[in-house]
């Protein structure tokens, strides 16, 4: 069967996805959005909603690399790798070893953070545009209950004070007059008066939605099986629902990205990261602001709709999406150690679900056009913070596409770089 030609093919509807589709579209592309699942059914459905320029220290970091070794093999720690015998996640944890120094954290991060304030800018634009997903530009509050775990805040809070972001340190009375009427045990925390919330999923189908509207094409269960090639360029495209000829291929698969980037010859060390959420029926006294059990590595984001989610853990163990019911249960414990009026077992729990977060060794996305191919761009490895870069992510492709320079000085995101 003959493929059919598009402008843009775009492979993945998560954030990334949904969003370069829909700045290609109004950039004046036909675009195609293909998802071997629906649209957000991958890591962007159930996260936190965490718009978060104040995690602009990226993941592979000296501290993150302390207490990884500490946590590494405990099946209830917030951060687990499965044992098991793996030369591309040995190489993986090679790469963030080598990566996670002061000086590579230094240059990443101003990046990061203007990546992220451009896409809260963005985000702020979609709601002052109609776009419905519960926004919420109201702060951020973390919650810590150790001297260690104080300490550590406090000290990343410097770090991101000398970034030029705005912090708050807190004491109980800072944590209440944030957190309002709800009783919580801790001895301090840091307030990030710029970070900001929302629903994924809800922000996802709804500019999916105004995407279709204004012309892209989405189709869903259309898994990409074979990229063609020929010379410098992407040729057809293969899916199960039909071949497609683009003249611009955009990948946005998330934790599926390798293997299609290796249709190509690109090698892109993502690997990805289980995380789960819980969410619930929201108890009366929960605050408008989202908050963080720092030490247990929970987040608490209230959703609309009298919902609140629960959201934590990184478990190293490949493209597995099993539940594993002690990781679940570690993040609903942690709660009433914060919050001790909140009670699990009085919890009405709506949904339990877990995603992979696609994780690069260096804690940054791959974003760019590899340099020995003519007419693809690559756009994934977002790990915890792609729902926060998701628009700036779009827009940067479709400037990329569209053969204008980016407004962002991409060298260290360069998806050439793990050669
Ligand atoms: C528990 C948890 C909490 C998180 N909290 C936050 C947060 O608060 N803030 C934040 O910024 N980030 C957060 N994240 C990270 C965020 O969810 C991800 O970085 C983001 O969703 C990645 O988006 P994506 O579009 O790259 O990938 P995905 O949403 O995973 O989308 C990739 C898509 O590609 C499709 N696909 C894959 N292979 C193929 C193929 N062969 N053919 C066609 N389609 C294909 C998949 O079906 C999928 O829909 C969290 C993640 C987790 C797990």
């Amino acid at each position: 069967m003959k493929p059919r030609p598009v402008d843009v093919l775009v492979v993945g509807a998560g954030v990334v996805g949904v969003c370069s589709a829909w700045f290609l579209q109004q950039a004046g592309a036909r675009v195609v959005l293909v998802d071997q699942g629906a649209v957000c059914s991958g890591s962007s459905h159930g996260n936190a909603g965490l718009i978060v320029p104040s995690h602009c220290v990226p993941l592979a970091e000296p501290a993150a690399l302390a207490q990884g070794l500490r946590w590494l093999f405990r099946p209830d720690s917030p951060f687990y790798i499965k044992p098991r015998l793996d030369a591309d996640l040995l190489r993986w944890l090679w790469r963030f070893r080598r990566a996670a120094t002061a000086a590579r954290v230094e240059r990443a991060i101003p990046v990061l953070r203007d990546l992220h304030l451009a896409s809260r800018t963005l985000y702020a634009e979609f709601a002052a545009a109609g776009v419905d997903f519960e926004y919420g530009e109201r702060g951020r509050v973390l919650l810590c209950d150790t001297d260690q775990g104080l300490a550590a805040a406090v000290e990343e809070g410097h770090h991101m004070r000398n970034a030029g972001l705005e912090v708050e340190e807190l004491d109980r009375a800072g944590i209440a007059r944030h957190l309002g009427d709800l009783p919580v045990n801790c001895i301090g925390g840091v307030f990030y008066p710029q970070d900001a919330h929302l629903s994924p999923a809800r922000f996802v189908h709804s500019l999916a939605q105004r995407a279709r509207d204004a012309g892209v094409e989405i189709v869903e269960s259309a898994q990409v099986l074979h990229i063609g090639s020929q010379e410098r360029r992407a040729t057809v495209v293969d899916t199960t629902r039909g071949a497609f000829q683009a003249e611009q291929l955009v990948l946005a698969a998330g934790s599926w990205s390798p293997e299609l980037a290796a249709n190509l010859g690109l090698h892109l060390p993502i690997q990805p990261a289980k995380g789960y959420s819980i969410e619930i029926a929201a108890p009366d006294d929960t605050p408008a602001v989202p908050f963080m059990l720092h030490e247990a590595k929970v987040g608490v984001t209230p959703l609309g709709q009298g919902r609140l989610r629960f959201a934590g853990t990184l478990e190293l163990a490949g493209l597995d999406l099993t539940i594993n019911r002690r990781r679940v249960d570690a993040i609903v414990q942690a709660v009433p150690r914060y919050v001790p009026g909140w009670d699990p077992a009085e919890f009405v729990v709506r949904e339990i679900w877990r995603g992979l977060r696609p994780c690069t060794p260096d804690g940054l996305p791959a974003l760019g056009r590899p340099h020995n191919w003519d007419n693809v761009v690559i756009a994934a490895g977002h790990a915890m913070i792609g729902m926060s870069l998701g628009p700036v992510t779009g827009r940067i492709v479709a400037q990329i596409v569209g053969g204008q320079t980016p407004d962002f000085d991409l060298d260290l995101l360069d998806p050439d770089r793990f050669g």
